[in-house]
C-alpha cells in the first residue's frame, strides 16, 4: 500500500472524528434525572403525600363494623364511634382537632370511667383531650400512636363546674403536675386526688397501661410503696404526659388485626429501671409534648387494610350527623 494514501487516510480519520466530537458537544442534551413522567413505581411510593394527611382529612368514620387495626402507632380504625363532646362528667377539649373518635370500647370505657374518677377525686368531672381521628390513622401533630382508636389522653385538671365554651376548650391550658427540674411532681400543682385518679384507670381491667411523666410514676413509688400496688404496674413512666395522663386499652377481641402490646414487666416498677428517667442525658430531650410524632408515616408503613379503609364510604350513622347543622 502506497505511504502516503495510509497518512492521508488517518488525517481525514482524525477530522472526522474532530467534527464530530464537536458537533456532539453542541448537541449535547443531558437527560433529566428526575423525570417526573419516568417515576418508578418505587419513587411514586417516596413521594406519596403522608398518610396523617390523608387521614387528617376525612370527617367521619369508615362504614364497617368497629375494628382496631394495626398497631398503636401503626395501624387505623374501621367503624369509629364519636364521644359526646359533652357528657355529666366529662368534657372534651380542643374540639377543631376532630380526634374525640375511637373504638366502641375506648368510648364506653371513657363514659364509665368519667363518673367512676368523679366520685373517686371528688371532682366535678374530667376533661378530655386526644381520642384518635374519625378513621383513626397517623396524626398531623401531637403523637405517635392514638391511631387504632384505644388510646385517650385525660387531663390532671379537674372539670370546672359548668360547660366550657369552644373557645375555652381551645385555649385552657393544662395543669402541669410536674416540677421544673423534672425530677419530681410540683407541690402547688400536684395533689393526692390525682393520684386516686391515676389508680382509678390503672384499675380498670380493659386498661392496658397507663403513661405518666418519670416525676409522676416516682411519686407514686413514694406514696404507695406500703400499699398493696398490683395496679401500679400498669403505670409506666414516659416522656412529656405532665399535664395529662394516657390511657391505653388492650386490644378487643372483634379486632383480630390489632396487635397487642407486650405485656408490662410485673413488679410495681419502682425499681432500678426508674432511674435512667431522671439521667442528664434523659431530662434534656426535649421530646413534644406528646411523645412523638407519626406525622412522616407514609401509607406503606400502615397494614395495607388502612389504605381499603381510607377510600371506604363513610358510615352511614355518622354522616347522618352531618345533615343540616355541622356537629360543631
Ligand atoms: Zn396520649
Amino acid at each position: 500500500m502506497n505511504r502516503s494514501l495510509t497518512v492521508v487516510t488517518a488525517f481525514l480519520v482524525v477530522v472526522i472524528y474532530a467534527a464530530a466530537a464537536k458537533s456532539t458537544a453542541l448537541v449535547h442534551v443531558p437527560l433529566p434525572r428526575n423525570n417526573p413522567l419516568k417515576q418508578t413505581e418505587h419513587e411514586k411510593k417516596q413521594n406519596s403525600p403522608p398518610a396523617s394527611a390523608l387521614f387528617s382529612e376525612k370527617k367521619l368514620p369508615s362504614a364497617g363494623r368497629p375494628m382496631a387495626i394495626g398497631y398503636y402507632p401503626s395501624g387505623c380504625l374501621q367503624g369509629g364511634v364519636e364521644l359526646p363532646m359533652t357528657g355529666p362528667t366529662w368534657q372534651v377539649m380542643r374540639l377543631s382537632r376532630n380526634r374525640n373518635w375511637g373504638h366502641p370500647e375506648l368510648v364506653q370505657f371513657l363514659e364509665r370511667f368519667a363518673p367512676l374518677a368523679a366520685k373517686a377525686t371528688g371532682w366535678k368531672g374530667i376533661l378530655i383531650g386526644d381520642m384518635a381521628q374519625p378513621r383513626g390513622g397517623p396524626l398531623p401533630f401531637g403523637h405517635k400512636s392514638h391511631q387504632i382508636g384505644l388510646d385517650v389522653d385525660i387531663w390532671f385538671m379537674p372539670m370546672p363546674d359548668r360547660v366550657l365554651s369552644k373557645a375555652e376548650r381551645e385555649d385552657i391550658l393544662g395543669s402541669n403536675v410536674v416540677a421544673a427540674d423534672g425530677k419530681h411532681v410540683n407541690d402547688k400543682t400536684w395533689s393526692p386526688a390525682d393520684v386516686t385518679f391515676i389508680r382509678t384507670a390503672a384499675e380498670q381491667p380493659e386498661v392496658e397501661r397507663v403513661l405518666v411523666n418519670a416525676a409522676i410514676k416516682k411519686e407514686l413509688c413514694r406514696v404507695e410503696s406500703k400499699n398493696d400496688g398490683s395496679w401500679m404496674s400498669k403505670v409506666r413512666p414516659w416522656y412529656g404526659h405532665d399535664d395529662h395522663i394516657h390511657v391505653r386499652l388492650k386490644c378487643p377481641v372483634d379486632s383480630p388485626n390489632c396487635r397487642a402490646q407486650p405485656p408490662v414487666p410485673g413488679g410495681d416498677g419502682c425499681d432500678k429501671s426508674l432511674d435512667h428517667w431522671f439521667t442528664d442525658s434523659i431530662l434534656r430531650i426535649k421530646i413534644p409534648e406528646f411523645g412523638g410524632s407519626s406525622a412522616g408515616l407514609k401509607l406503606k408503613d400502615l397494614p395495607p387494610a388502612c389504605t381499603a379503609l381510607l377510600n371506604a364510604p363513610a358510615s352511614p350513622a355518622s354522616a347522618a350527623t352531618e345533615e343540616g347543622e355541622p356537629r360543631r
